[in-house]
């Protein structure tokens, strides 16, 4: 967790050329012997793919690991929700991609507000996640010949998802488990499922424990640690309608600010072009078309207002591809704040189904 200063932050941006700025800090920070390594005690509080990959990877180290999560499995977190895939600049498809292509693209899609350095790191590293997860036994879908596949995917001009059908995030998780669960057999992580955590304990401006609820029992537990991780993934709920889970619940990280970490500007959050409407007052999750519905197809709408033909009677000049139409470079594959903003125009307009 980052520390707080007199009210200012510090992100711990390693100085030098944004190429160069994670590759120096890695030579350059000190390196804990194996003997030590077994003396530190690490809190990861949430096992989505983040949590589990942390958990499994500390442990892996040799440090001692205790994992909390609000379900009864870390195969049951939020992110095996994520349909679509996973971005790396591999250029299997040979299309131009690049790491400083990745860095370009995720800076862009995410608005220009995200940490430019982590970007770089993030866009570096991807191409080796890839080989992780392969590793691990992630059946990410592959060509004819035997080789990964790659899809096109919202923002890029280039094919660079690697994706499992409509399942990466679940076989993603999958694959992490099965490494969480070793450490788990070799005593090096300690789970404990159903436990809230309701708040941080700080001690001289350092995360060195949490309150936890047992969420079975009910009973309250303090735990400590010389370091405390957040993993507990989005807040998509406090917009009450969301495709996240509800453990989505955004509790940990509020907690967390309250006791003095910065929260950064709480609109930075995703929106899915490709949403299912609400059918009924019943309904109290938005469900996902996955995304690569608009690379395999095109997204169109009829050109007439209130127009109630069936689609495969409208003929083809009466349909409006609003996105190839608006965005001849990208088309349907434009990002999805862009998506969703155009979708609800047309809808605005009148021409919605
Ligand atoms: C429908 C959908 C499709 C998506 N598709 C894609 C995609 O194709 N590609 C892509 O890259 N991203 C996709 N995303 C985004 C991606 O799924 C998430 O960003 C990612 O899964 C978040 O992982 P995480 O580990 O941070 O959080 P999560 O998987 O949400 O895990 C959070 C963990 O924290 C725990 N937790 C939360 N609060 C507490 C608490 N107070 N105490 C204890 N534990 C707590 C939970 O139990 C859980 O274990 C998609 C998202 C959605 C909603």
């Amino acid at each position: 967790m980052v520390q707080v200063k007199e009210g200012t932050l510090d992100s711990k941006v390693p100085d030098g050329p944004i190429t160069e700025k994670w590759d120096r800090r890695r030579n350059e920070l000190k390196l804990i012997s194996p003997t030590n390594k077994r003396k530190f005690e690490v809190i990861v509080v949430g096992t989505g793919l983040a949590g589990t990959s942390a958990a499994a990877s500390l442990a892996e180290l040799g440090y001692n690991v205790k994992a909390f999560y609000i379900q009864d499995s870390p195969r049951r977190a939020h992110s095996i929700a994520a349909q679509g895939g996973i971005n790396a600049a591999k250029n299997y498809p040979n299309d131009g991609d690049s790491i400083c292509r990745l860095f370009y693209d995720t800076v862009k899609g995410g608005d220009f507000r995200s940490r430019e350095a982590n970007v770089y790191r993030l866009a570096q590293i991807s191409n080796n996640i890839i080989d992780h997860c392969v590793a691990q036994g992630v059946p990410f879908a592959r060509e004819y010949g035997g080789l990964l596949a790659n899809r096109t995917f919202g923002g890029a001009l280039v094919s660079r998802t690697f994706y499992c059908r409509g399942q990466t995030g679940q076989q993603l998780l999958l694959g992490a488990y099965s490494a969480l669960m070793r450490q788990v057999h070799l005593g090096k992580v300690k789970l404990f499922p159903r436990h809230e955590m309701l708040d941080l304990v700080v001690i001289d401006g350092a995360a060195r424990g949490i309150i936890t609820r047992d969420l079975i029992s009910g009973k309250l537990e303090a735990h400590t640690g010389h370091a405390v991780l957040l993993c507990t993934g989005g807040y998509g709920n406090v917009f009450y309608l969301s495709t996240n889970a509800k453990a989505s619940n955004v509790t940990a990280a509020w907690r967390c600010h309250k006791r003095g970490a910065f929260f950064a500007n709480p609109c930075f959050t995703q929106i899915h072009p490709t949403c299912i409407p609400v059918s009924g007052k019943y309904q109290s999750k938005l469900t996902l078309m996955s995304e690569s519905l608009r690379n395999d197809g095109r997204v169109w709408v009829p050109k007439k207002k209130g127009d109630t033909r069936a689609p495969n009677e409208i003929p083809e000049e009466e349909r409006d591809y609003y996105l190839e139409r608006r965005y001849p470079a990208y088309g349907n594959m434009v990002p999805r704040d862009v998506a969703s903003r155009a979708a609800k125009e047309r809808c605005d307009a009148g021409c919605g189904v």
